[in-house]
């Protein structure tokens, strides 16, 4: 059986990781991997169980009564924690900030690992999140570090949650985002950097057609040969 072929797109919240992997899944025939939904799903667990995101002993303890499975439904990526299907329930701001504050812990992450790396032997993937090139998917055939300024980042959330019906200030985004950028890549374990392997794409003054084109074109001078 050939080697599978892997896509690692790695980049800050708001850069368009998902909108842009789903694309190119779409293009190349790979599946998507959105690792963000699973620290998600772990997360939805937290708050329900009520457990404060400081206290690290209590979320390590709850980690082992955790399952984090993956499906796809027509091509779309399901998250299934402890069998239920939570896909809608994870993309509420509190569920955010739930992530990406105790995506540090150490317990967190290595219960996502495996399932990861699993993933990416399984099938030709592009995986997306904030420690693919690093850390899951060290020999990525393709690594990608994608991101574009905090202002138009925050624009784009603001127009997401002004689309939604949510009044917001796009002040109060950016700053969000700001703080989300310097706890992801301030931590100890598996912060978000570029790998240095990954090609840097900035897409501040791209559209998504010209990311997604960049990126096969990318993956395709690194041996893809679809
Ligand atoms: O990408 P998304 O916003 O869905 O991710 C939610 C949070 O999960 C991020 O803020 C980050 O802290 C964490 N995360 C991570 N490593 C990944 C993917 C996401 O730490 N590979």
């Amino acid at each position: 059986m050939r080697k599978t072929y892997n896509i690692a797109i790695d980049g800050p919240a708001g850069a368009g990781k998902s909108t842009i992997a789903k694309k190119v899944a779409k293009e190349l025939g790979f599946v998507y991997v959105d690792t963000g939904a699973m620290y998600r799903a772990m997360a939805l667990y937290f708050i329900r169980k009520g457990i404060p995101a400081e206290d690290e002993g209590a979320i390590s303890a709850a980690c082992r009564e955790i399952s984090i499975k993956i499906t796809y439904e027509n091509g779309e990526q399901q998250v299934l924690l402890n069998g239920e299907n939570v896909s809608g329930l994870i993309r509420a701001e509190e569920v955010g900030n739930m992530a990406s504050a105790t995506s540090g812990y150490p317990r967190v992450r290595e219960t996502l690992l495996e399932l990861q790396r699993e993933l990416a032997g399984n099938s030709d993937v592009i995986m997306d999140g904030r420690d693919i090139g690093t850390c899951v998917l060290p020999e990525a055939d393709c690594k990608i570090y994608l991101t574009a300024s905090t202002h138009v980042r925050a624009v784009r959330r603001y127009k997401e949650l002004e689309e939604k019906g949510v009044i917001c200030r796009l002040e109060d985004i950016e700053n969000d985002i700001a703080e989300r950028d310097k706890r992801d890549m301030s931590r100890e374990i598996a912060p978000l950097k570029q790998a240095e392997d990954a090609v840097y794409v900035d897409a501040s003054a791209m559209d998504i057609s010209q990311v997604v084109a960049r990126i096969i074109e990318i993956a395709r001078e690194k041996g893809l040969e679809v």
